[in-house]
């Protein structure tokens, strides 16, 4: 390779690696050391970047310090703090030195895993951290490696749940004809994410077919069984098929948790797939006190928690377990020449390309291995505890002020609270939580998010961030409430 310089272009030397990997990571160290000076939500506007960097790409090289220049000039102002310790929106993205090290691991290997014969430590690792895992959680044995279940990583919650819906669907139609697609019925609560959503289009469900059932403030937004039985017996009589059910374990709204055993049963005899979306929540039930949110785990055929979200490994890492890998491989495996070899004609390997969307996959289970070997299980459950301590200090000072409501029961450590109405005005009093929101976030101090739950606006304090103590909890709440009081008196 020549780079027009005369000189031969060597990609990957070693001392260079050496030099610039040092400079990088301390320039990483420092970005975290001054993440607090920085607007946690960016500032700019939309292309803004467009203004900033040429037109096309350079001829030929620039050098690191050069590029670095660019990065703290112009990157940092387009970037949203997620690492900020008051990033309090959506759920938190954690990273953490160990799962830094582990991407860098996985980087520094550069191995593509998708069979077992490509990497086999890749593979094998990832089933082993997977069970070590669900140990952790406390799942069933089926779920574990060494019968026909197992653990695969996914890159989203998205993919986890569109991979089991197609292995659901497939599983249904190789029993009743594959001319039936049309009949194929999915069951959720309004409160599941839309990636379910994405999923039916994706998996060619016919909308008129996924059942979105409503929930209300009376269950805390959790799915009734009553209503998940009344829509399956009406779909039976009109001779469709109910296939797929998805709970959720912490909804993205509001933490909204799904009675498992009772829906599942409904699922179990009704021949219909259960899967359990527990992406936020799941990391909390390694804690037993909170064990018992996902009891009834056991009546499920698919369970998923991010380990990107809450269990300091940076994304991606979505854990999905299944009962059965045979419903997986059978819709996902393809078998062409060029990937022939003998382990896995011998079917004596798990190649994980048959439990995913894409062919390649990256060695993320070393991130995930680094953080459960360098913190601990026990190290893990007191950093979940101390987020959620931090979220009942916050709904306690959100309580204490009649100018505020908590809108739903806190359960982990999302916080649900509004302005409340002024002379029973609903309609502005959305529209002042909105304004709220706005002002927040553009002070740069927090970023917040939203929801809607019965029509009401609602704000979000998710507290997760790894870095997120005490006063910046305290510091948060004094923003909000001074906006407000400014919101309140204009
Ligand atoms: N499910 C729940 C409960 C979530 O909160 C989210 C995202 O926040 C998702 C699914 C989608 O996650 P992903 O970005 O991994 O697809």
């Amino acid at each position: 390779m020549e780079n027009g310089s005369g000189k031969v272009l060597k990609p990957m030397d070693s001392e260079q690696l050496r030099e610039y990997g040092h400079l990088m990571v301390d320039f990483i160290a420092d970005y975290y050391k001054t993440i607090e000076d920085f607007p946690v939500l960016s500032q700019v506007q939309p292309g803004y970047l467009h203004k900033l960097l040429p037109d096309s790409a350079p001829d030929h090289p620039e050098t690191l310090d050069q590029v670095l220049d660019d990065v703290r000039a112009k990157i940092l102002p387009g970037v949203t703090h997620w690492q900020s310790p008051s990033f309090f929106a959506y759920y938190p993205s954690n990273s953490s030195v160990a799962g830094f090290l582990g991407e860098m691991l996985s980087a520094g290997l550069g191995i593509v895993g998708f069979s077992w014969v490509t990497s086999p430590a890749a593979t094998e690792l990832e089933m082993i951290v997977l069970d070590w895992v669900a140990k952790l959680l406390n799942l069933p044995e089926q779920f574990m490696s060494k019968g026909n279940g197992g653990g695969v990583i996914q890159g989203s919650a998205s993919e986890a749940v569109l991979v089991v819906l197609i292995a659901a669907r497939d599983k249904v139609l190789r029993s009743v004809g594959k001319n039936a697609l049309e009949k194929l019925v999915v069951y959720s609560s309004d409160q599941t994410h839309s990636a379910l959503q994405k999923a039916c289009q994706i998996a060619g469900i016919h909308p008129e077919n996924c059942r979105v059932l409503t929930t209300d403030s009376s269950t805390n937004y959790a799915l009734r069984p009553e209503s998940l039985q009344e829509a399956v017996s009406r779909d039976l009589e009109a001779g469709l098929i109910p296939f797929f059910l998805c709970a959720n374990v912490g909804t993205t709204s509001s933490t909204a948790v799904d009675p498992l055993a009772a829906l599942g049963k409904i699922a179990n005899s009704n021949g219909i797939w259960f899967h359990v979306d527990a992406a936020y929540a799941g990391s909390a039930c390694i804690c037993p006190e909170y064990r018992q949110y996902i009891d009834g785990v056991e009546t499920a055929d698919s369970f998923n928690m991010n380990a990107h979200k809450w269990f300091l490994t940076n994304f991606d890492c979505s854990l999905l377990w299944v009962k059965d890998q045979d419903s997986l491989t059978l819709a996902l495996s393809t078998n062409p020449e060029f990937l022939k070899n003998k382990a896995s004609q011998a079917n004596l390997v798990v190649d994980y390309k048959d439990w995913q969307i894409p062919l390649g996959r990256r060695f993320r289970s070393l991130k995930l291995w680094m953080v459960l070997r360098l913190y601990g299980s026990e190290t893990l459950k007191s950093y979940i505890r101390n987020h959620i301590k931090l979220a009942k200090e916050f709904e306690q000072l959100v309580s204490q002020d009649p100018n505020f409501e908590i809108v739903t029961p806190r359960i982990f450590a999302l916080v649900c609270f509004r302005l409340v109405p002024v002379k029973d005005e609903e309609k502005k009093c959305n529209n002042r939580n909105r304004e709220l929101l706005d002002a927040v976030n553009s002070s740069g101090k927090l970023f917040m998010s939203h929801t809607a739950l019965s029509g009401k606006i609602v704000l979000r304090c998710a507290i997760g961030a790894p870095l997120t103590e005490e006063k910046h909890v305290k510091e948060a709440w004094k923003v909000i409430q001074e906006e407000a009081s400014y919101l309140l008196h204009k």
